[in-house]
């Protein structure tokens, strides 16, 4: 059964289908034989018994109504001579065609002697109906004929044909016990073959079965492995290892689904360029590491400041964030930009070489507006560049916004 196992999922339907079909095929084969056989005995029941039986009573039929009935006829001139041989004639011929027919039957050695003396005893009643027919041919009358011999002769040939009948019904209940016996056996016989064949195909089947039902909860054991790994290496792949914000790979998809989102609601939508201050001097001054870590430092001003599901925070780069906001009016837009730059300056983090502030600060373009048809996605961007750029311009550690895509709005922190 180990060759089960080492089958494909698609073989393993395969090979049940064909176990099926072959069990199928060899039930149709060895039934079709078992009633063959059975017909062959059938056959042979009706024609080695019941056939010859039935001639042999034609036969006294013949010899007892229509050949002593038109000799007795004739005798009481109740019939003519002419009309007597007639019968006579075609009775002997009807006789002898059944008799014919009998013995050709299939006859078994032990009946063959007993049938050589009734054809004699059948010839030579022939032949004593033969010289009746020819006096009777002749016109003669049979007024005088010896009806008592006629009476023993009809007498004797019956009980020779009866005894021939008896031995044909013998015959006929020996087969039929015979055919019973082989019918009983020949029907246990099936029995069990189709029992051995359909329990071999259960059994099979079922250890296919159950083959198939584990490689499927395999897969789907696999399919669900799979499914978390894929969903981890999708967080990995949107995920900024320095950060832990998403990084411009998912903004890139969020940020188009969220513009066609505003669109669709016609409602607010908010985009924020951050970028930090002097941040080149910091790490010269104090290091990469340093530098790493208010990297850090912001990112987590970030998240704690922006904690509705629906706000976005992103590294887009370098020490450049974006911030994407939905349902968030102009004011409130604002105040988070405020927010944002406030607490960062209020971590504290030392900055000696900025010309701005004693510590670390941050500059905000904020674009905020209504979304419509009409709204250019590439020019909400570059909105928000050129009011970043517009708040390191105008002395840094500020934000600056503007809710018309045209026309910019100064405000400093
Ligand atoms: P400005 O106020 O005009 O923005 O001045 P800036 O010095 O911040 O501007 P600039 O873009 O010239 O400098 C950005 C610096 O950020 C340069 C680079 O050394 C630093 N930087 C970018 N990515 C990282 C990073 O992952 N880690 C660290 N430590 N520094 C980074
Ligand atoms: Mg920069
Ligand atoms: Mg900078």
């Amino acid at each position: 059964m180990q060759f089960i196992e080492a089958l494909k999922l698609r073989n393993k339907l395969f090979f049940l289908f064909i176990l099926i079909t072959m069990g199928l095929i060899s039930v149709g084969i060895i039934g079709s034989m078992h009633l063959n056989s059975m017909k062959k005995n059938i056959d042979k029941l009706y024609f080695g018994s019941l056939v010859p039986v039935t001639e042999l009573n034609e036969i006294i039929q013949v010899y007892h109504n229509r050949l002593a009935s038109s000799v007795y006829k004739a005798s009481r001139l109740e019939i003519s001579s002419g009309q007597s041989s007639l019968e006579i004639k075609h009775s002997l011929r009807e006789i002898n065609k059944k008799w014919k027919s009998y013995e050709s039957h299939f006859k078994r050695d032990d009946e063959l002697e007993y049938l050589g003396y009734a054809a004699l005893e059948i010839k030579y009643t022939n032949e004593y109906f033969l010289k009746i027919y020819k006096v009777a041919k002749g016109g003669t009358n049979l007024s005088r004929i010896n009806l008592s011999l006629l009476e023993k002769k009809v007498s004797n040939i019956h009980n020779v044909i009866q005894k021939l009948i008896k031995y044909e019904v013998d015959v006929a209940h020996y087969e039929r016990r015979q055919f019973i016996v082989s019918y009983e056996f020949t029907k246990r016989q099936l029995g069990i073959a189709l029992f051995l064949i359909i329990m071999a195909i259960l059994l099979i089947s079922m250890y296919v079965f159950k083959s198939i039902q584990k490689d499927h909860t395999q897969l789907e054991l696999t399919t669900r492995k799979l499914k978390k790994v894929n969903k981890k290496l999708e967080n990995v792949s949107y995920t900024d290892s320095l950060t832990s914000l998403h990084n411009r790979r998912y903004f890139n998809l969020v940020y188009e689904r969220e513009i066609k989102r505003a669109r669709r609601k016609n409602s607010y939508i908010t985009f924020m360029m951050l970028d930090v201050d002097f941040f080149k001097q910091f790490n010269d001054t104090y290091g990469h590491i340093e530098g790493d870590y208010a990297l850090q430092t912001v990112a987590k001003v970030l998240k704690d400041t922006l904690q509705r599901p629906s706000d976005y925070v992103f590294r887009l780069g370098g020490e450049e964030f974006g911030v994407l906001l939905t349902d968030t009016d102009e004011s409130n837009s604002a105040k988070l930009a405020r927010d944002i730059c406030d607490a960062i300056r209020d971590r504290k983090l030392k900055h000696e070489n900025s010309s701005v502030n004693e510590f670390l600060t941050i500059s905000i373009g904020v674009v905020c507006c209504i979304a419509d048809d009409a709204l250019d996605e590439n020019m909400l961007i570059s909105r928000a560049d050129e009011m970043l750029y517009e708040a390191k311009e105008t002395g840094r550690d500020r934000y600056i916004i503007t809710s018309n895509v045209s026309s910019a709005k100064i405000k400093s922190a």
